[in-house]
């Protein structure tokens, strides 16, 4: 059985500078606070709680004195605002790629755009984008993008971690409805990097294990994009949830992970099905 690795699989850049200011505050300090987690993945969380970074709800909960880190993809402008003015320890770990996606929306909203923002409701990054701009719109489908009326001039950016293929078909449409459209692709190189060698190890394996947490969109994202194009495609949290039978009369392997499955969690899964296929007597390589 041939095993191969996605080549970027796992914590992109932004995530992994995350976790190790987090880790770094709270052995500094003795422990560091968070609005929610700073990435999807029960294993990290808990992880993170032992060394002392800990999830809080809201700013009021963050003990005096504590240092409160705002996490990679961002934090909307209220709360900046409102830290500042509780004049708190504010450790920030927002990734440069999301700035520059700040940076973009005030560009083009001071150029008389109006924003249009593909990416999903209720999410802390959009929300963060959002908020660096007065009424942004925001779209996560198709659907969405057809009910929307005329509209002179927009400017588009996207969530760092939506697909390619839902941000062109949402352009599309907006092609339809907006007479001067600029759209600036701030979709995150590591996303890119990553759907386009979830796509290739569909296409190329004969099945496909995406390891992340089923709270991740990122990692659902990739699951989905593996599963429209090859069925034997799973998405597992951890080794544990590992089946078997999916290995039986298998030639080759692929896995890859979200942006917020640690490396740990990589090199189990990997182990285990190693030893999957040593137990049904085959050879093992690693492509
Ligand atoms: S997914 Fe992209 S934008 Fe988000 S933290 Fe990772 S590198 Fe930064």
């Amino acid at each position: 059985m041939k095993i191969i690795l996605a080549q970027d699989a796992g914590y992109c850049f932004g995530v992994r500078n995350a976790v190790e200011i987090a880790y770094k505050t709270a052995r500094d300090h003795g422990d560091v606070y968070m609005l929610g987690h700073i990435v999807h993945n029960e294993q990290v969380v808990e992880d993170l709680s032992r060394a002392g970074a800990k999830v809080v709800k809201d700013l009021q909960s963050v003990p005096e004195g504590k240092p409160v880190l705002f996490r990679a993809h961002g934090t909307a402008n209220p709360i900046w605002e409102k830290a500042r003015e509780m004049n708190m320890d504010i450790v920030d770990a927002t990734c440069p790629l999301v700035r520059d996606i700040h940076e973009e929306v005030k560009n083009l909203a001071e150029a008389g755009y109006r924003i249009f923002i593909i990416g999903d409701h209720g999410h802390d990054e959009v929300a963060g984008i959002a908020s660096q701009v007065e009424n942004a719109k925001i779209i996560a489908t198709p659907d969405e993008a057809r009910k929307l009326s005329k509209v002179k001039r927009a400017g588009v950016v996207s969530q760092s971690t939506q697909t390619i293929s839902n941000v062109q078909e949402i352009i599309n449409v907006l092609m339809t409805k907006v007479h001067d459209l600029r759209f600036i692709n701030t979709i995150c190189f590591p996303t890119k990097r990553n759907q386009e060698q979830i796509i290739n190890l569909a296409k190329t394996c004969d099945i496909v294990i995406i390891i992340g947490s089923f709270t991740s969109a990122n990692s659902k994202r990739l699951a989905q994009l593996a599963v429209q194009r090859n069925p034997r495609s799973y998405q597992v949290t951890g080794a544990k949830d590992l089946d078997r039978n999916w290995f039986i009369n298998i030639n080759t392997v692929g896995i890859s992970a979200g942006a917020s499955t640690p490396d740990s969690v990589i090199e189990e899964v990997t182990q285990i099905i190693e030893k999957i296929a040593k137990q049904q007597n085959q050879d093992v390589s690693y492509g």
